[in-house]
């Protein structure tokens, strides 16, 4: 019996399918494992994967009259998942990253002299909802064609009721008309001027008004806070949290970023879906996450950028967590390519190319319960995948700083090819 498909990508050098692990993300050694398949092959029918193979097996599996599209020595994989992204926001804060990186002032300094995340509340609030679409479209298309099909995407950046209310439906208008899928999620970050030292006034409006509003609505999939010295503190985003949960949210959570703030171990007591960043983050607490089967998300890019400390994500794998990578692109830092984060997690944080690609896909879609459809290429799977020009995955740490993606494919189309966004 013969297989009908629209199209195959054969001869792949690699094709990395990371199947068998749609039902529990991988953990330690399991992440090295990619399952490799050399002069691999995958079929495609409408937005479906229908064989997965080497290239004699999948071409002898098809049924004539499909498109060929020949990928002698290059590497194909799942399409990446970004899932941690700020992704509404207007302005920049170039100048303060510089003063960061290169003068020693620490985020905490900036925001004092009236810097930092106020300045972007301002000039997103200010924002006509055209300006903000416009410029989110832009960071979408730049994400697609780095190989990113689908993103956790984040509110936060307006804190008032309309204003977060109208980040979250940007957000869903984003999903139904751009290429990739954005997974909603309200985060209770930024502090306005005028709730400085009101926090608990804040979150009375947030779990009281805002978040009744957001949930009737159905405009978010997640909640998340921002817990961290200066923002929310434990209790304020537990009473979020456990708000959302009411709602029928699900959790995610901002964990020791700048300091050991206690979000791990409050994240470990919710069982939330994902707890992220983990800089400061005891082992105790880490135990406690890889216990409740939540997943771990190292964003590298702030250390990187300015705090030059990473996630012990050696100690991390080894005490069984669940990791997944994303680039945390904000106002404050802007990185779209999730290359760039498999990159400076080999580089810098120690992890190994193979467990970068797995934190990059198949972890990375549990992160944001998406496992059963994305993140491995396997029949019956979300026909999203990418073609990149490069021998096999250790490319991913040695040539870097390009854009090593040619090929895109969302949903079994091609949506991006040599660096534009060609759908
Ligand atoms: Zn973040």
């Amino acid at each position: 019996m013969t297989i009908e498909a629209d199209f195959a990508i054969v001869h792949a050098n690699e094709l990395v399918t990371l199947k068998g692990a749609g039902n529990k993300p991988r953990i330690r050694e399991e992440m090295n494992d990619l399952g490799i398949i050399r002069d691999g092959a995958v079929a495609v029918k409408d937005e479906t994967v229908v064989a997965v193979g080497t290239a004699n097996e999948v071409l002898k599996k098809l049924e004539k009259g499909f498109e060929i599209i020949d990928a002698t020595g290059k590497l194909v994989t799942p399409g990446l998942i970004d899932p941690h992204v700020h992704l509404i926001f207007a302005g920049s804060r170039e100048q303060e990253l510089e003063s960061m990186a290169v003068g020693g002032i620490s985020y905490l300094e900036i925001k004092a002299r009236g810097g930092g995340m106020p300045t972007t509340l301002k000039k997103t609030g200010e924002a006509t909802t055209e300006k903000l679409l416009e410029r989110t479209t832009q960071i979408l298309d730049t994400m697609l064609i780095h190989g990113t099909t689908t993103i956790e995407a984040k509110s936060g950046y307006e804190m008032t009721l309309h204003g977060e209310i109208r980040q979250l439906k940007i957000i869903n208008t984003l999903n139904r008309t751009h290429p990739i899928d954005l997974v909603p999620t309200f985060l209770a970050q930024g502090i306005p001027p005028e709730y400085e030292h009101k926090v608990d006034q804040l979150t009375n409006a947030i779990v009281e008004e805002w978040m009744p509003e957001i949930a009737k609505r159905k405009l978010a999939e997640y909640c998340d806070v921002f817990c961290e010295k200066g923002y929310f503190n434990v209790e304020q985003t537990r009473r979020i949290l456990e708000t959302g949960r009411r709602h029928g949210m699900k959790l995610r959570i901002h964990a020791d970023w700048l300091v050991h703030s206690g979000g791990a171990k409050l994240g470990a007591e919710l069982g939330v879906v994902s707890a992220d960043h983990l800089i400061f983050t005891p082992i105790d607490d880490i135990e406690a996450l890889s216990k409740k089967g939540t997943v771990g998300v190292f964003l590298p890019t702030t250390p990187f950028c300015y705090i030059g400390t990473y996630a012990k994500a050696r100690d991390i794998i080894n005490r069984r967590l669940a990791v997944a990578l994303a680039t945390d692109l904000s106002a404050a830092n802007m990185c779209e390519s999730m290359q760039m984060m498999m990159t400076i997690a080999v580089l810098q944080m120690k992890m190994t190319t193979e467990e970068a690609l797995t934190a990059s896909t198949i972890n990375a879609a549990h992160s944001i319960e998406r496992a059963h459809e994305i993140g491995s290429l396997e029949e019956g799977k979300r026909a999203d995948i990418v073609v990149f020009d490069a021998l096999n995955h250790k490319y991913f740490p040695y040539h870097y700083g390009i854009n090593l993606a040619e090929k895109v494919f969302k949903n079994g189309e091609l949506v991006a090819e040599k660096g534009r966004r060609v759908k």
